[in-house]
Protein backbone atom coordinates (compact mmCIF):
# COMPACT_ATOMS: atom_id res chain seq x y z
CA UNK A 1 0.00 0.00 0.00
CA UNK A 2 1.58 3.46 -0.86
CA UNK A 3 1.20 6.16 1.54
CA UNK A 4 1.10 9.88 -0.03
CA UNK A 5 1.36 13.09 2.36
CA UNK A 6 0.54 16.50 1.06
CA UNK A 7 1.82 20.21 1.61
CA UNK A 8 -1.98 21.50 1.34
CA UNK A 9 -4.87 20.45 1.74
CA UNK A 10 -8.20 20.98 0.23
CA UNK A 11 -11.12 19.81 2.62
CA UNK A 12 -14.39 18.32 1.68
CA UNK A 13 -15.10 19.19 -1.87
CA UNK A 14 -18.75 21.02 -2.57
CA UNK A 15 -17.30 21.56 -5.80
CA UNK A 16 -16.27 18.13 -8.44
CA UNK A 17 -13.19 19.37 -10.55
CA UNK A 18 -11.82 16.98 -13.19
CA UNK A 19 -8.29 17.89 -12.48
CA UNK A 20 -7.33 17.04 -9.45
CA UNK A 21 -5.34 18.90 -7.02
CA UNK A 22 -2.17 16.39 -7.15
CA UNK A 23 -1.87 17.03 -10.43
CA UNK A 24 -2.42 21.20 -10.59
CA UNK A 25 0.14 20.77 -7.17
CA UNK A 26 2.97 19.28 -9.66
CA UNK A 27 2.39 21.43 -12.48
CA UNK A 28 2.99 24.49 -9.99
CA UNK A 29 6.07 22.84 -9.10
CA UNK A 30 7.01 22.03 -12.15
CA UNK A 31 9.69 24.67 -12.77
CA UNK A 32 8.28 25.74 -16.04
CA UNK A 33 7.29 29.64 -15.05
CA UNK A 34 4.07 30.12 -17.08
CA UNK A 35 2.83 26.25 -16.29
CA UNK A 36 3.42 27.02 -12.14
CA UNK A 37 1.72 30.49 -12.69
CA UNK A 38 -1.45 28.70 -14.59
CA UNK A 39 -1.69 25.86 -12.19
CA UNK A 40 -1.11 28.21 -9.01
CA UNK A 41 -3.57 30.57 -9.63
CA UNK A 42 -6.71 27.85 -10.62
CA UNK A 43 -5.47 25.87 -7.21
CA UNK A 44 -5.86 29.34 -5.53
CA UNK A 45 -9.26 30.02 -7.21
CA UNK A 46 -10.46 26.48 -6.82
CA UNK A 47 -9.98 27.14 -3.01
CA UNK A 48 -12.12 30.08 -2.70
CA UNK A 49 -14.51 28.66 -4.81
CA UNK A 50 -15.02 25.45 -2.63
CA UNK A 51 -15.21 27.85 0.66
CA UNK A 52 -17.99 29.81 -1.35
CA UNK A 53 -19.94 26.49 -2.49
CA UNK A 54 -19.83 24.79 0.68
CA UNK A 55 -22.73 27.35 1.90
CA UNK A 56 -25.22 26.32 -0.63
CA UNK A 57 -27.66 24.07 -0.17
CA UNK A 58 -27.47 20.99 -2.39
CA UNK A 59 -30.35 18.23 -1.45
CA UNK A 60 -32.29 16.47 -3.82
CA UNK A 61 -35.52 17.84 -4.72
CA UNK A 62 -38.68 16.74 -3.07
CA UNK A 63 -40.89 14.23 -5.09
CA UNK A 64 -43.47 16.37 -4.58
CA UNK A 65 -41.40 18.98 -5.99
CA UNK A 66 -42.23 20.44 -9.86
CA UNK A 67 -41.14 18.59 -12.74
CA UNK A 68 -40.19 19.99 -16.44
CA UNK A 69 -40.36 17.71 -19.38
CA UNK A 70 -37.38 17.91 -22.04
CA UNK A 71 -33.91 19.64 -22.33
CA UNK A 72 -33.57 23.11 -21.43
CA UNK A 73 -29.76 24.34 -22.01
CA UNK A 74 -28.05 27.82 -21.60
CA UNK A 75 -24.40 28.37 -22.04
CA UNK A 76 -23.10 31.38 -20.60
CA UNK A 77 -19.94 33.29 -21.36
CA UNK A 78 -17.15 34.70 -18.96
CA UNK A 79 -14.51 35.86 -21.15
CA UNK A 80 -11.89 35.49 -18.72
CA UNK A 81 -13.54 36.29 -15.71
CA UNK A 82 -14.51 34.69 -12.47
CA UNK A 83 -17.89 35.93 -12.11
CA UNK A 84 -20.54 32.98 -12.69
CA UNK A 85 -22.26 32.58 -14.79
CA UNK A 86 -21.36 35.86 -17.38
CA UNK A 87 -23.20 36.74 -20.37
CA UNK A 88 -25.89 34.27 -21.62
CA UNK A 89 -24.47 33.60 -25.24
CA UNK A 90 -27.21 30.60 -26.63
CA UNK A 91 -30.03 28.88 -25.07
CA UNK A 92 -32.01 25.58 -25.82
CA UNK A 93 -33.32 25.87 -29.58
CA UNK A 94 -31.36 29.13 -30.02
CA UNK A 95 -28.92 29.57 -33.18
CA UNK A 96 -25.79 27.88 -33.25
CA UNK A 97 -22.49 30.71 -32.03
CA UNK A 98 -19.29 31.13 -33.47
CA UNK A 99 -17.64 30.37 -30.55
CA UNK A 100 -16.32 26.74 -30.48
CA UNK A 101 -16.21 26.33 -26.76
CA UNK A 102 -20.40 27.27 -26.20
CA UNK A 103 -21.16 25.06 -29.15
CA UNK A 104 -19.41 22.23 -27.62
CA UNK A 105 -20.40 22.76 -23.91
CA UNK A 106 -24.25 23.12 -25.61
CA UNK A 107 -23.54 19.72 -27.63
CA UNK A 108 -22.22 17.79 -25.07
CA UNK A 109 -24.65 18.71 -22.86
CA UNK A 110 -27.09 17.45 -25.15
CA UNK A 111 -25.83 13.82 -25.86
CA UNK A 112 -25.53 13.43 -21.90
CA UNK A 113 -28.87 14.00 -21.05
CA UNK A 114 -30.27 12.43 -23.98
CA UNK A 115 -28.28 9.33 -22.75
CA UNK A 116 -30.15 9.77 -19.52
CA UNK A 117 -33.12 10.16 -20.98
CA UNK A 118 -32.75 7.14 -23.46
CA UNK A 119 -31.31 4.30 -21.60
CA UNK A 120 -32.12 5.01 -18.17
CA UNK A 121 -35.48 7.01 -18.38
CA UNK A 122 -33.80 9.80 -16.68
CA UNK A 123 -35.03 13.60 -16.82
CA UNK A 124 -32.13 15.57 -16.65
CA UNK A 125 -29.72 15.15 -13.44
CA UNK A 126 -32.60 15.67 -10.62
CA UNK A 127 -34.80 13.70 -12.74
CA UNK A 128 -37.00 16.30 -12.38
CA UNK A 129 -35.86 17.98 -15.70
CA UNK A 130 -33.27 20.86 -14.04
CA UNK A 131 -32.17 23.04 -16.91
CA UNK A 132 -28.80 22.18 -17.80
CA UNK A 133 -26.40 25.21 -17.25
CA UNK A 134 -23.00 25.76 -18.69
CA UNK A 135 -20.16 28.89 -18.06
CA UNK A 136 -17.55 29.05 -20.94
CA UNK A 137 -14.26 30.51 -21.16
CA UNK A 138 -13.62 30.91 -16.89
CA UNK A 139 -11.01 32.42 -15.34
CA UNK A 140 -7.67 33.52 -17.50
CA UNK A 141 -6.23 29.85 -18.90
CA UNK A 142 -8.07 27.88 -16.27
CA UNK A 143 -6.82 24.42 -15.90
CA UNK A 144 -10.02 22.85 -15.03
CA UNK A 145 -13.95 22.18 -15.20
CA UNK A 146 -16.07 21.43 -12.34
CA UNK A 147 -19.85 20.59 -11.51
CA UNK A 148 -20.50 23.39 -8.34
CA UNK A 149 -23.64 21.76 -7.39
CA UNK A 150 -25.89 23.92 -9.49
CA UNK A 151 -24.13 24.43 -13.16
CA UNK A 152 -21.37 23.53 -15.01
CA UNK A 153 -18.12 25.71 -15.95
CA UNK A 154 -15.06 25.09 -18.28
CA UNK A 155 -11.85 26.80 -18.26
CA UNK A 156 -9.67 27.14 -21.95
CA UNK A 157 -6.28 25.68 -20.01
CA UNK A 158 -3.02 26.74 -20.23
CA UNK A 159 -2.56 25.54 -23.96
CA UNK A 160 0.75 23.06 -23.11
CA UNK A 161 -0.70 20.13 -20.88
CA UNK A 162 -4.48 21.04 -21.12
CA UNK A 163 -6.44 22.68 -23.88
CA UNK A 164 -10.69 23.77 -24.02
CA UNK A 165 -12.31 21.91 -21.71
CA UNK A 166 -15.29 21.69 -23.20
CA UNK A 167 -13.90 19.79 -25.98
CA UNK A 168 -14.24 15.89 -23.78
CA UNK A 169 -17.98 14.41 -23.93
CA UNK A 170 -16.67 12.24 -21.49
CA UNK A 171 -15.46 15.51 -19.36
CA UNK A 172 -18.66 17.02 -19.38
CA UNK A 173 -20.42 13.56 -18.89
CA UNK A 174 -18.00 12.94 -16.11
CA UNK A 175 -19.19 16.28 -14.50
CA UNK A 176 -22.65 16.04 -15.07
CA UNK A 177 -23.08 12.66 -13.37
CA UNK A 178 -21.73 14.25 -10.11
CA UNK A 179 -24.98 15.87 -10.30
CA UNK A 180 -26.62 12.57 -10.43
CA UNK A 181 -25.17 11.43 -7.29
CA UNK A 182 -25.45 14.26 -5.66
CA UNK A 183 -29.49 13.71 -6.11
CA UNK A 184 -29.31 10.04 -5.87
CA UNK A 185 -26.57 8.59 -3.92
CA UNK A 186 -24.87 11.62 -2.22
CA UNK A 187 -21.34 9.44 -1.63
CA UNK A 188 -19.30 11.49 0.61
CA UNK A 189 -16.36 12.85 -1.34
CA UNK A 190 -13.90 11.48 0.62
CA UNK A 191 -12.09 7.82 1.11
CA UNK A 192 -13.75 5.29 -0.74
CA UNK A 193 -17.27 6.87 -0.67
CA UNK A 194 -15.40 9.89 -2.38
CA UNK A 195 -13.53 7.36 -5.09
CA UNK A 196 -16.73 5.56 -5.92
CA UNK A 197 -18.53 8.74 -6.82
CA UNK A 198 -15.55 9.94 -8.73
CA UNK A 199 -15.66 6.00 -10.52
CA UNK A 200 -19.26 6.77 -10.78
CA UNK A 201 -18.49 9.82 -13.13
CA UNK A 202 -16.06 8.11 -15.22
CA UNK A 203 -18.19 4.71 -15.62
CA UNK A 204 -20.77 6.83 -17.00
CA UNK A 205 -18.53 9.60 -18.74
CA UNK A 206 -16.74 6.80 -20.77
CA UNK A 207 -20.61 4.83 -21.50
CA UNK A 208 -22.23 8.20 -22.76
CA UNK A 209 -18.93 8.26 -25.11
CA UNK A 210 -18.93 4.74 -26.13
CA UNK A 211 -23.00 5.48 -26.53
CA UNK A 212 -22.59 8.73 -28.82
CA UNK A 213 -19.87 6.53 -30.94
CA UNK A 214 -21.86 2.99 -31.60
CA UNK A 215 -18.93 1.21 -29.80
CA UNK A 216 -18.79 -2.23 -28.10
CA UNK A 217 -16.78 -3.02 -24.72
CA UNK A 218 -14.17 -3.74 -27.37
CA UNK A 219 -13.65 -1.39 -29.46
CA UNK A 220 -13.97 1.28 -26.45
CA UNK A 221 -10.79 3.20 -25.20
CA UNK A 222 -12.10 3.35 -22.03
CA UNK A 223 -9.60 6.72 -21.96
CA UNK A 224 -11.26 9.73 -19.45
CA UNK A 225 -9.85 12.93 -20.65
CA UNK A 226 -7.99 12.46 -24.07
CA UNK A 227 -9.50 14.93 -25.62
CA UNK A 228 -8.78 18.01 -23.54
CA UNK A 229 -5.01 16.97 -23.59
CA UNK A 230 -2.97 19.35 -25.23
CA UNK A 231 -0.19 18.62 -27.88
CA UNK A 232 2.45 19.32 -25.32
CA UNK A 233 1.26 16.71 -23.17
CA UNK A 234 2.87 12.79 -22.44
CA UNK A 235 0.63 10.46 -22.39
CA UNK A 236 -2.93 8.99 -23.22
CA UNK A 237 -5.11 10.70 -21.09
CA UNK A 238 -6.26 11.57 -17.63
CA UNK A 239 -7.00 8.10 -16.45
CA UNK A 240 -7.10 4.74 -18.10
CA UNK A 241 -10.22 2.59 -16.85
CA UNK A 242 -8.67 -0.71 -18.60
CA UNK A 243 -5.68 -0.22 -17.00
CA UNK A 244 -5.14 2.36 -14.07
CA UNK A 245 -2.07 3.86 -13.48
CA UNK A 246 -0.80 3.73 -17.21
CA UNK A 247 -2.12 6.69 -18.94
CA UNK A 248 0.53 9.39 -18.67
CA UNK A 249 4.25 9.71 -17.81
CA UNK A 250 4.81 13.58 -18.04
CA UNK A 251 7.78 15.47 -16.55
CA UNK A 252 5.84 17.76 -15.39
CA UNK A 253 2.66 16.40 -14.49
CA UNK A 254 4.43 12.98 -12.90
CA UNK A 255 3.09 9.75 -13.43
CA UNK A 256 -0.10 8.30 -13.21
CA UNK A 257 -1.16 7.40 -9.60
CA UNK A 258 -4.15 4.80 -9.97
CA UNK A 259 -4.27 1.51 -8.44
CA UNK A 260 -6.36 -1.00 -10.09
CA UNK A 261 -6.35 -3.49 -7.52
CA UNK A 262 -6.77 -3.11 -3.52
CA UNK A 263 -3.35 -4.25 -2.86
CA UNK A 264 -2.12 -0.92 -4.26
CA UNK A 265 -4.91 0.93 -2.52
CA UNK A 266 -3.18 4.63 -1.72
CA UNK A 267 -3.92 6.12 1.47
CA UNK A 268 -3.16 9.47 1.35
CA UNK A 269 -4.05 13.01 2.97
CA UNK A 270 -4.49 14.44 -0.64
CA UNK A 271 -7.22 14.74 -3.08
CA UNK A 272 -9.74 14.12 -0.12
CA UNK A 273 -8.35 10.79 0.88
CA UNK A 274 -7.30 10.20 -2.85
CA UNK A 275 -10.67 10.39 -4.70
CA UNK A 276 -9.20 10.52 -8.05
CA UNK A 277 -6.87 7.93 -7.53
CA UNK A 278 -8.53 5.13 -5.81
CA UNK A 279 -11.22 5.77 -7.62
CA UNK A 280 -8.88 3.58 -10.13
CA UNK A 281 -9.90 0.79 -8.19
CA UNK A 282 -14.13 0.50 -9.02
CA UNK A 283 -13.16 1.94 -12.47
CA UNK A 284 -11.53 -1.21 -13.01
CA UNK A 285 -14.23 -3.62 -11.78
CA UNK A 286 -16.90 -1.72 -14.23
CA UNK A 287 -14.46 -2.35 -17.11
CA UNK A 288 -13.98 -5.90 -16.17
CA UNK A 289 -17.49 -7.13 -15.64
CA UNK A 290 -18.54 -5.08 -18.56
CA UNK A 291 -15.72 -7.15 -20.79
CA UNK A 292 -17.10 -10.23 -19.02
CA UNK A 293 -20.44 -9.61 -19.81
CA UNK A 294 -19.67 -8.17 -23.67
CA UNK A 295 -21.80 -5.59 -26.01
CA UNK A 296 -22.37 -2.27 -25.37
CA UNK A 297 -21.57 -1.09 -21.77
CA UNK A 298 -24.71 0.80 -21.51
CA UNK A 299 -26.93 -2.39 -22.01
CA UNK A 300 -26.59 -5.02 -19.04
CA UNK A 301 -23.50 -3.12 -16.89
CA UNK A 302 -24.50 0.07 -17.27
CA UNK A 303 -27.78 -0.59 -15.76
CA UNK A 304 -26.41 -2.77 -13.00
CA UNK A 305 -24.00 0.39 -12.26
CA UNK A 306 -27.21 2.77 -12.45
CA UNK A 307 -29.62 1.05 -10.50
CA UNK A 308 -26.62 0.39 -8.09
CA UNK A 309 -25.81 4.41 -7.89
CA UNK A 310 -29.74 5.35 -7.58
CA UNK A 311 -31.32 3.17 -5.73
CA UNK A 312 -29.03 1.27 -3.38
CA UNK A 313 -26.03 2.87 -2.07
CA UNK A 314 -25.86 5.96 0.02
CA UNK A 315 -23.44 8.19 1.20
CA UNK A 316 -21.16 6.39 3.11
CA UNK A 317 -20.97 3.35 0.80
CA UNK A 318 -17.55 1.80 0.34
CA UNK A 319 -15.89 -0.68 -2.57
CA UNK A 320 -17.18 -3.55 -0.59
CA UNK A 321 -20.99 -2.37 -0.30
CA UNK A 322 -20.86 -1.38 -3.53
CA UNK A 323 -19.60 -4.67 -5.33
CA UNK A 324 -22.10 -6.69 -2.97
CA UNK A 325 -24.64 -4.72 -4.59
CA UNK A 326 -23.61 -4.60 -7.94
CA UNK A 327 -24.18 -8.58 -7.95
CA UNK A 328 -27.05 -7.89 -6.24
CA UNK A 329 -28.30 -5.77 -8.62
CA UNK A 330 -27.42 -8.19 -11.52
CA UNK A 331 -29.35 -11.49 -10.23
CA UNK A 332 -32.57 -8.83 -9.73
CA UNK A 333 -32.46 -7.13 -12.87
CA UNK A 334 -31.10 -10.65 -14.68
CA UNK A 335 -32.92 -13.43 -12.93
CA UNK A 336 -32.60 -15.75 -16.02
CA UNK A 337 -28.68 -15.49 -16.48
CA UNK A 338 -27.09 -16.22 -13.17
CA UNK A 339 -23.95 -15.70 -15.43
CA UNK A 340 -24.07 -11.96 -15.38
CA UNK A 341 -23.94 -11.88 -11.32
CA UNK A 342 -21.50 -14.22 -11.47
CA UNK A 343 -19.26 -12.20 -14.28
CA UNK A 344 -20.08 -9.31 -11.82
CA UNK A 345 -18.62 -10.70 -8.66
CA UNK A 346 -15.45 -12.27 -10.39
CA UNK A 347 -14.86 -8.49 -11.65
CA UNK A 348 -14.80 -7.39 -7.96
CA UNK A 349 -12.33 -10.71 -7.45
CA UNK A 350 -9.84 -9.31 -9.95
CA UNK A 351 -9.31 -6.01 -8.29
CA UNK A 352 -8.63 -7.20 -5.00
CA UNK A 353 -11.85 -6.24 -3.35
CA UNK A 354 -13.62 -9.64 -3.34
CA UNK A 355 -12.29 -13.17 -2.82
CA UNK A 356 -13.40 -16.73 -4.01
CA UNK A 357 -14.63 -18.10 -0.86
CA UNK A 358 -13.19 -21.70 0.28
CA UNK A 359 -14.86 -24.61 -1.40
CA UNK A 360 -15.66 -25.28 2.18
CA UNK A 361 -18.11 -21.98 2.78
CA UNK A 362 -19.40 -22.05 -1.22
CA UNK A 363 -20.72 -25.95 -0.47
CA UNK A 364 -22.34 -24.70 2.21
CA UNK A 365 -23.91 -21.71 0.67
CA UNK A 366 -24.10 -21.81 -3.28
CA UNK A 367 -24.85 -18.15 -2.87
CA UNK A 368 -21.77 -17.11 -1.50
CA UNK A 369 -18.99 -17.99 -3.77
CA UNK A 370 -17.37 -14.69 -3.19
CA UNK A 371 -16.17 -13.35 0.37
CA UNK A 372 -15.13 -9.84 1.42
CA UNK A 373 -11.41 -10.06 0.30
CA UNK A 374 -8.58 -9.40 3.34
CA UNK A 375 -7.17 -6.57 1.82
CA UNK A 376 -10.34 -5.19 1.99
CA UNK A 377 -11.07 -5.95 5.13
CA UNK A 378 -7.74 -4.21 6.51
CA UNK A 379 -8.17 -0.83 4.88
CA UNK A 380 -11.50 -0.74 6.46
CA UNK A 381 -10.41 -1.76 9.96
CA UNK A 382 -7.40 0.72 9.55
CA UNK A 383 -9.82 3.53 8.72
CA UNK A 384 -11.59 2.91 11.96
CA UNK A 385 -11.46 4.95 15.02
CA UNK A 386 -8.52 3.72 17.60
CA UNK A 387 -11.20 2.91 20.27
CA UNK A 388 -13.63 0.73 18.38
CA UNK A 389 -10.47 -0.82 16.69
CA UNK A 390 -9.71 -2.09 19.90
CA UNK A 391 -13.14 -3.58 20.61
CA UNK A 392 -13.95 -4.84 16.85
CA UNK A 393 -12.55 -8.14 15.60
CA UNK A 394 -11.35 -8.49 12.30
CA UNK A 395 -14.88 -9.61 10.82
CA UNK A 396 -17.01 -7.31 12.46
CA UNK A 397 -14.89 -4.46 11.24
CA UNK A 398 -15.22 -6.15 7.70
CA UNK A 399 -18.50 -5.98 8.02
CA UNK A 400 -18.94 -2.31 9.29
CA UNK A 401 -16.71 -1.67 6.77
CA UNK A 402 -15.04 2.03 6.33
CA UNK A 403 -18.61 3.70 7.44
CA UNK A 404 -17.32 4.99 10.30
CA UNK A 405 -14.61 6.88 9.22
CA UNK A 406 -16.27 8.02 6.36
CA UNK A 407 -19.06 9.20 8.16
CA UNK A 408 -16.76 11.79 10.46
CA UNK A 409 -14.44 12.95 8.14
CA UNK A 410 -17.54 13.84 5.28
CA UNK A 411 -19.51 16.53 5.91
CA UNK A 412 -20.61 17.15 2.30
CA UNK A 413 -21.65 14.65 -0.35
CA UNK A 414 -19.67 14.64 -3.25
CA UNK A 415 -20.84 16.92 -6.06
CA UNK A 416 -23.04 18.51 -3.16
ZN1 LIG B 1 -15.03 14.15 -10.86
Amino acid sequence: MRRLRSTSKIGSCPCCFIIPPHMLHRLATSGDPALAETAGRTLRETQSLVAFRAQLSTGAPSPAAARHKGLRRQVFDCKGSSDLPGNLIRSENGPASRDKAVNEAYDNAGTTWEFYSKIFGRESVDNHGKALVSSVHYGQKYDNAFWDTRQMVYGDGDGVIFQRFTAALDVIAHELTHGVTQFTAQLAYQDQPGALNESMSDVFGSMVKQWALGQTVDQADWLIGAAIMAPGFQGRALRDMANPGTAYDDPRLGKDLQPGNMKDYVQSSFDNGGVHINSGIPNRAFVLAAKAIGGHSWEIAGKIWYHTLTERLTGTADFAKCAAETVSVARDLFPGDASIAAKVAKAWADVGVLEEASPATALANVSAAYVIAPRMMEIAAAAMPAAKKKKASPKKAAAKSSRAASKKKAKSAGGR
